[in-house]
């Protein structure tokens, strides 16, 4: 009568008993007949002394049919504490699933109960969800069964190996092949009341045989199909005496066994203590409390770890600083296949449950792979940024190019390249204006950096400009500042300064022109005219220098002396009459009357007429000379 033997535990969890012995002997009720997970488990793990074991211990789990004598098994082999049925009063005592630590060993062991579904009635489910929950935590798993039941389909628990299988292919489905020991699981078949008349060996058999038949029979996902049950399953034998009627060598056969324990499983023991599952015990939360919860940690655990396993080899180049291509297309594959492993397997179980750990695994996801997409952006800015610079000095490469042009140029590729780049690395953009998905600002930088490049570019390139212009403004004031000095007519200096003027206007309309084309600001126009203005003031007076250097000077007067003195107006050549007034023409000595006190002074004038003089006395003197000689012709 299953009913009757259920309502006896009631709702509650009951507390870690202690059995009057230390808190290593404990054992803990970890999911009731309610199907609720305690919320002690952490502390009781503790009180374990298991805590600091970090992942260095394993999980057992037992499975079998009601009353095959599986808690009395496990009490033996491990020096558990877990109630065996009394025999007079032959009733269920295992309900829910129950947790002792191993005697002397870093072992949890889990009783699980009866899954045969007559205890339970038709609560099928109860015995599914256990089946899961024992595979998912252990690495090794005892099925428990009669010898009579060998090759009974459904008395040996077979069809719910059936569905063992089938979970475990959603679980760990493509990862296993991959990795042989990975995630593997030991199944220990324990034949209870082994008479003998059946040697092991053929039993052994007759259940490799049936189980590769539910193998066969699974409905696996088409990528799975070539994988063998060995793939993901060691499997293991054993057979026992029958208690009752042969009660030492049921004891003697418990203690081998349970030698085989620590000893001669122990070195393959590792293979099974895998860091995935003593992660997915490790992860039970006390507020969490329900099967389902658990089941739905375990599930986004398996879809995140492999999923971590992907995320992995990017963070290296990324961290180096290189923008790797199609970074996002690879970060969305990894997230859709993680999300589509949960939904397949969690998606049956409690819609609440399974929404909510869905949500938690997106945050997960989205945890690992947010630091990714923001290092891809920073890599992409300093990559843009680089190119850009890149193409500006290309771009100026050439003699004829336009500064303006190839700026913008150069800042519309940038801005396209990061955009598209920061675009396809975006992973989940459903939500709008998500924080985590966020380009625009990383954008927004890149823009100012490369403004502030093009400025400063800008600054250099006015520089040139206006260098440029300056040599130019030399070339041109240079013919006519020499043609007007030399002339040295009564508005030479006019003629002087109107030359400065026009030329220099022309310069300064050059300028705008081009500082116009450049974006050259109100501030930097100022600056750059003024020092044009200062430079061009500056070339005319070293060319007027230029000009009115002593010997070049000097030279002049002499060239002007002697063309007036010499010749006449109607520029013939003057012959000398004794009546002429030679000292009189020309009027040399009002010449340097025009010649203005800042060029030079009154010492420097009076020094350059005496040279002057000198040469012009000579000439004097020919002249009368030349006279007194036609005279005397
Ligand atoms: P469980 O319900 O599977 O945990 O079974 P228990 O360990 O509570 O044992 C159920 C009953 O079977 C108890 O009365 C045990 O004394 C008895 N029992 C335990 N082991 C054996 C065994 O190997 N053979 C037989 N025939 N009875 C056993
Ligand atoms: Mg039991």
């Amino acid at each position: 009568m299953a009913s009757a033997s259920i309502g006896a535990s009631g709702n509650a969890l009951a507390s870690p008993m202690t059995n009057g012995h230390s808190p290593l002997s404990e054992r803990i009720q970890i999911i009731n007949d309610q199907k609720q997970f305690t919320s002690e488990l952490t502390s009781q793990i503790e009180r374990w002394d298991l805590r600091d074991a970090g992942f260095n211990y394993n999980i057992v789990a037992v499975f079998g049919s009601q009353s095959t004598g599986k808690s009395t098994l496990l009490n033996r082999l491990f020096g558990t504490t877990f109630d065996v049925m009394d025999e007079t009063k032959r009733q269920q005592t295992t309900k829910g699933i129950w947790m002792c630590r191993g005697k002397d060993m870093n072992i949890m062991v889990m009783d699980v109960e009866g899954t045969d579904g007559r205890e339970r009635g038709e609560d099928q489910d109860f015995e599914r969800k256990s089946a899961l929950f024992s595979l998912a935590s252990s690495e090794v798993l005892i099925i428990n069964l009669w010898e009579h039941q060998v090759g009974l389909y459904q008395g040996a628990n077979m069809g719910l190996l059936k569905t063992v299988f089938e979970v475990n292919l959603g679980l760990f489905g493509g990862k296993k092949a991959q990795d042989g020991t990975n995630g593997r699981t030991l199944l220990l078949f324990v034949i209870r009341d082994h008479i003998g008349t059946t040697p092991l060996a053929n039993l052994q058999a007759t259940l490799t045989a049936d189980l590769q038949r539910i193998w066969d029979s699974l409905s696996k996902p088409d990528e799975l199909k070539d994988r063998q049950l060995t793939d993901y399953f060691d499997l293991d034998f054993t057979a026992l005496p029958h208690k009752i009627l042969a009660t030492d060598q049921f004891e003697l056969e418990t203690r081998n066994l349970r030698g085989r324990f620590p000893m001669a499983w122990r070195s393959t023991w590792r293979t099974y203590g895998n860091k995935s599952k003593a992660t997915k015990i490790s992860t039970f939360r006390p507020s969490k409390s329900s099967l389902h919860n658990s089941l739905g940690i375990k599930l986004s655990a398996v879809a995140l770890t492999e999923f971590n396993e992907q995320a992995k080899p990017q963070k290296r180049p990324i961290e180096a600083g290189k923008v790797v291509e199609g970074l996002g297309a690879m970060m969305r594959s990894w997230r859709t296949v993680a999300l589509e492993r949960y939904d397949r397997d969690a998606s049956r179980y409690h819609q609440g449950v399974y929404k909510r750990k869905r949500a938690d695994l997106i945050v997960s996801l989205d945890a690992t792979l947010s630091p990714l997409f923001l290092g891809q952006l920073k890599n992409l800015h300093k990559a843009c940024l680089g190119a850009f610079k890149k193409d500006i000095l290309e771009g100026m490469k050439g003699e004829e190019y336009n500064f303006a042009d190839v700026v913008s140029k150069a800042k519309a590729k940038c801005d396209n390249r990061f955009t598209t780049g920061a675009r396809e690395s975006v992973v989940d953009d459903s939500e709008e204006g998500k924080t985590e998905w966020n380009w625009e600002e990383e954008l927004e930088l890149l823009r100012e950096e490369v403004q502030s490049v093009a400025d400063q570019c800008r600054k250099d390139e006015t520089k040139k400009m206006v260098n440029t212009i300056e040599r130019n403004f030399k070339k041109q004031i240079s013919e006519p500042i020499e043609l007007a000095l030399n002339k040295g007519s009564p508005n030479m200096w006019d003629e002087v300064l109107k030359a400065f003027r026009q030329t220099l206007d022309k310069a300064e309309s050059t300028y705008l022109i081009k500082a116009t084309s450049f974006n050259c600001t109100e501030e930097e126009n100022t600056y750059s005219l003024a020092a044009l203005r200062r430079r061009a003031w500056q070339a005319l007076r070293s060319k007027i220098d230029e000009q009115t250097a002593d010997s070049v000077f000097v030279g002049r007067l002499r060239a002007h002396f002697e063309e007036r003195f010499r010749y006449d107006e109607q520029g013939v050549p003057r012959v000398w009459k004794p009546e002429d007034d030679i000292d009189g023409i020309p009027p040399w000595r009002t010449f340097f009357l025009r010649m203005p006190s800042p060029l030079f002074s009154e010492t420097k004038a009076l020094d350059l007429a005496a040279k002057f003089r000198k040469d012009a006395d000579l000439a004097y003197v020919e002249a009368k000379r030349s006279t007194v000689s036609s005279v005397a012709q």
